[in-house]
C-alpha cells in the first residue's frame, strides 16, 4: 500500500482571510458580499441584508464571522 504524496500537506492549511471585494457575491441573491461566514463545511458569503437575515441561525455553527457591512454604509454616503 504505497500512496504517492501529491502534496506536502501545505494545501490543507486554511487560507489566510482576504478582504471582501466586488467579486465576492452573496450566496443568496448575488449582490456584493459584505459578510463572510466560515462554517465546518466551508465558507459562506452574504450581502449585508442576507447576513443579518441568517445571522441568528448561522451564529450557532459559524467558526468565524467577518462583517464588512460597515464599509457599505461608509461607501453609500454622498
Ligand atoms: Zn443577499
Amino acid at each position: 500500500m504505497t500512496r504517492y504524496p501529491e502534496t506536502d500537506g501545505a494545501v490543507d492549511e486554511l487560507e489566510p482571510p482576504h478582504e471582501l471585494t466586488a467579486l465576492d457575491r452573496c450566496d443568496s441573491c448575488g449582490a456584493q458580499a459584505y459578510i463572510r461566514v466560515v462554517v465546518s463545511s466551508g465558507e459562506l458569503l452574504f450581502c449585508a441584508h442576507h447576513g443579518r437575515k441568517h445571522q441568528e441561525k448561522l451564529s450557532e455553527i459559524a467558526h468565524s464571522w467577518h462583517d464588512e457591512s460597515s464599509r457599505l454604509v461608509a461607501e453609500s454616503r454622498p
